[in-house]
């Protein structure tokens, strides 16, 4: 892909923007861009330096999420509403082409990462409610304020803030800026392996110092100060990144939207879809942070595919699709018969979600009824019918204090101790 149209190969030193942004290393990469630490040299900050590839599809996907991050930092002036925040644009031109870049304030480890981070254990259910507000708050703002639909929300596209801001503190937290090209950098890989483990001793004094004030750092040990949070686990704080796929409500250009696990069932269906399909995807998240396990992880099987198979787990935990939601989409015809069963999936097992969570994830009855109640409106079949983000945030169970919580955060965190 690091050809003509393709992605910009990154050094670290170099320089974009005029030599404002100093690249560090790499941060992340999907298949529209790469991802870079950057040292802002006029804020004496560290930025995230999302590089598109060139060719001009890719161009056009990147003005479009420019204009739509531009659109949330425009209404969030305090930068309080959980959404990551755009702080630059510019064109790059290198020798695959000219090269659209957002600059992104720097934020922490994906949810994914933590979950991967604490082996899919689940998470302590006070973090996952901090994180369940953040997540609402920001799509309440999406959604009510700005009219826009995220389209791909997902724990990989929830990033955690930083507690001691690494981003504005770079000296303090224990990681230098790399101002100068390092020497013999031209030569590639030998060198950015010699850099990453100069990062990584780096990294490990930064605990060291950090966790004599009783603070753990969340992240692996290539994202050195990412993400540090403090060991009371109260102030989980998070935002909703990645726009590439969001549109506005008002102006839809995409059919299939969404990532498979987190894709609704009016998606799958292709009758329409408007706000609620980003809380479909949020309760998704929120069950996954809460298991460590996917809500729902859809295969194919042996005559039928996987659409058919995503339909059938969402009857087995929710219970049958409403015969007129069922038969009432474009591709409703390849699933459903007329009654609105399924034409190859006959026998379903039905595991309501309240006893999934005491079966299966040995939650105490009471929190599961609790957690059951909060989640079962949000997965409604009816679209309508699901709870908006700003009236999840009203719901009792992210008020709630879970007894027993200090033994529980004790265990937790010595999972998230860095690793040397
Ligand atoms: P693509 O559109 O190119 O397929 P993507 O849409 O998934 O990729 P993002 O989700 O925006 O791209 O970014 C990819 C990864 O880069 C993230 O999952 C994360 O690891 C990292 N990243 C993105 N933005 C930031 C940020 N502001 N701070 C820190 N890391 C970031
Ligand atoms: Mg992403
Ligand atoms: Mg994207």
């Amino acid at each position: 892909s690091y050809r003509k149209g393709g992605y910009h190969a990154v050094r670290i030193g170099d320089q974009f923007s005029g030599g404002r942004y100093i690249a560090q290393r790499k941060l992340g990469w999907g298949q529209f861009s790469t991802v870079w630490l950057a040292y802002d040299t006029h804020t004496s900050s560290y930025v995230a330096l999302k590089i598109q590839k060139s060719a001009q599809h890719f161009s056009q996907a990147a003005l479009h999420e420019i204009e739509l991050l531009q659109a949330a930092a425009d209404g969030d002036t305090e930068n309080t509403k959980c959404v990551v925040r755009l702080i630059d644009d510019f064109k790059h031109a290198g020798p695959n082409g000219q090269h659209l870049c957002m600059v992104l304030e720097f934020l922490g480890d994906s949810l994914l990462r933590l979950i991967k981070y604490n082996r899919y254990k689940a998470m302590e259910l006070n973090k996952v409610r901090e994180i369940c507000k953040c997540i609402l708050t920001g799509l309440d703002y999406l959604h009510r304020e700005l009219g826009m639909i995220h389209s791909d929300l997902k724990p990989e596209n929830i990033l955690l803030c930083s507690t001691i801001d690494a981003a504005k503190d770079p000296i303090r937290s224990g990681l230098r800026p790399i101002l100068e090209k390092p020497e013999g950098n031209q030569n590639g890989a030998a060198t950015m392996n010699l850099i990453e483990k100069k990062l990584k001793r780096r990294a490990r004094r930064a605990v060291a110092k950090i966790s004599g004030r009783r603070v753990s750092i969340v992240g692996l040990s290539e994202t050195p100060t990412k993400t540090v949070r403090s060991l009371d686990g109260i102030d989980v704080k998070c935002k909703v990144v990645d726009f590439g796929n969001a549109c506005w409500a008002d102006n839809k250009f995409a059919e299939e939207i969404q990532t498979r696990q987190y894709r609704a069932p009016e998606v799958i269906l292709q009758s329409g879809y408007s706000f609620s399909v980003d809380m479909w995807s949020f309760a998704c998240t929120a069950f996954e942070l809460a298991t460590g396990d996917m809500l729902f992880a859809p295969k194919d099987g042996n005559g039928y595919g996987e659409d058919e198979d995503h339909l059938a787990l969402m009857m087995e935990l929710l219970g049958k699709i409403p015969r007129k939601i069922a038969i009432g989409g474009a591709r409703s015809k390849d699933y459903f018969d007329r009654h609105g069963d399924l034409k190859r999936i006959r026998r379903l097992k039905y595991w309501p979600l309240d006893r999934l969570l005491t079966d299966k994830y040995k939650l105490p009855e009471a929190e599961a009824r609790e957690f059951a109640d909060f989640l079962c409106p949000i997965l409604a079949f009816e679209p309508e019918k699901r709870p908006t983000a700003q009236q999840c945030l009203q719901h009792p169970w992210l008020n709630l204090r879970a007894q027993n919580n200090e033994d529980h955060v004790e265990g937790q965190m010595s999972n998230l101790q860095i690793k040397g």
